[in-house]
């Protein structure tokens, strides 16, 4: 299936376009960015040209950040494109219900991807916690946002997330391992002093479930998820790629597909399927702790 590729940046030129080309489903036969291109396909500026000019491209994978994005899906929609987004999948929940409902209208599928659900340990995670009681879990996601984020001022604007743009990747984890739902009962956000987006985050949710995200830490980084339960512990360390169980080194099942190939795999069954894919949970969570968040500021932070 011929797919094209939206926003030529830091993702889709680390991980989109070399998932694409490895793909035995996809041939990547167009772009469109403001100024990225990658060698030998066709690039367009313009969605909307794009859209018109290849009629052949089914399918539109959007790698640009969440604010932006609602537009060009809009338009890839309505133009009887299936549409795989990014994490987070938008700037708002609102902005995904309305996509989904012009996707199920168009007959097309919708996929709101979740990189790290497909990171190694998740899927043997979820198996061991099946059925099983959670006592306590605690997610510890900090990070250095000069190293990942170098001069990416959008995610301190308005809808860019700050310290979520990561934390989301963890929630996106927990949601998916947990046998049942949690909910958010209170945060605590730290808003640098000339930002507009949390650069740290300290939350707690139902069932004696919490987590610090960060996004100040030099040195060695930390993605790791602990969680206890009256049968054992398991872990989830380097975001989500090692699993631990009781404290040991535990082989995971899902060892073949790296992420993003198993993005796009997921995405060539559900069209295959007719189906969409829509889970909005993860950024539920964050929606509430910039709702029910207690905010400090702190120092001004600048790249
Ligand atoms: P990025 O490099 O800053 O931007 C990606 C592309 O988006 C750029 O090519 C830029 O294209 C385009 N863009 C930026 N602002 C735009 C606007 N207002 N309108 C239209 N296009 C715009 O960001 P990124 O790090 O790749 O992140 C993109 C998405 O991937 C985010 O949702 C992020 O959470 C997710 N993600 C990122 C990472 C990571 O490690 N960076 C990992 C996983 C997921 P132009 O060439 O047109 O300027």
């Amino acid at each position: 299936m011929k797919i094209a590729l939206v926003g030529i940046g830091k993702i889709a030129v680390d991980q989109h376009v070399p998932a694409i080309a490895n793909s035995p489903d996809w041939e990547l036969a167009a772009t469109v960015s403001r100024a990225g291109t990658v060698d030998g396909i066709e690039a367009f500026t313009d969605i909307a040209t794009m859209l018109e000019a290849r009629p052949d491209i089914t399918t539109v994978s959007l790698a640009i950040p969440p604010v932006p994005r609602f537009a060009y899906a809009q338009a890839a929609i309505r133009a009887g494109r299936h549409v795989m987004l990014e994490k987070p999948p938008g700037a708002t929940l609102a902005e995904i219900h309305a996509l989904q409902a012009l996707a199920q209208a168009q007959g097309v599928t919708l996929y709101t991807t979740w990189h790290s659900r497909m990171a190694h340990a998740v899927a043997p995670a979820k198996a061991w916690l099946a059925g099983k009681t959670i006592t306590r879990a605690h997610i510890i996601w900090r990070e250095d946002v000069r190293k990942w984020h170098p001069g990416q001022d959008w995610v301190f604007e308005p809808g860019g997330m700050g310290v979520f743009d990561p934390g989301i990747n963890a929630l996106s984890i927990l949601t998916e391992i947990l046998p049942a739902p949690v909910h958010l009962q209170a945060a605590e956000l730290e808003f640098p002093a000339n930002r507009q987006t949390p650069i740290a985050a300290r939350l707690q949710f139902t069932g004696n479930i919490t987590a610090d995200f960060d996004w100040r830490q030099t040195g060695p980084q930390t993605w790791d998820i602990e969680i206890d339960t009256p049968d054992g512990k398991v872990a989830l360390r380097m975001g989500g790629n090692l699993l631990e169980i009781d404290g040991q080194p535990a082989q995971g099942e899902n060892t073949i597909m790296d992420e993003y190939p198993a993005l796009y795999a997921r995405m060539a069954d559900l069209i295959c399927q007719s189906r969409s894919e829509v889970d909005l949970a993860p950024m539920v969570h964050v929606a509430d702790a910039m709702t029910l968040g207690r905010r400090t500021e702190t120092e001004a932070f600048d790249f």
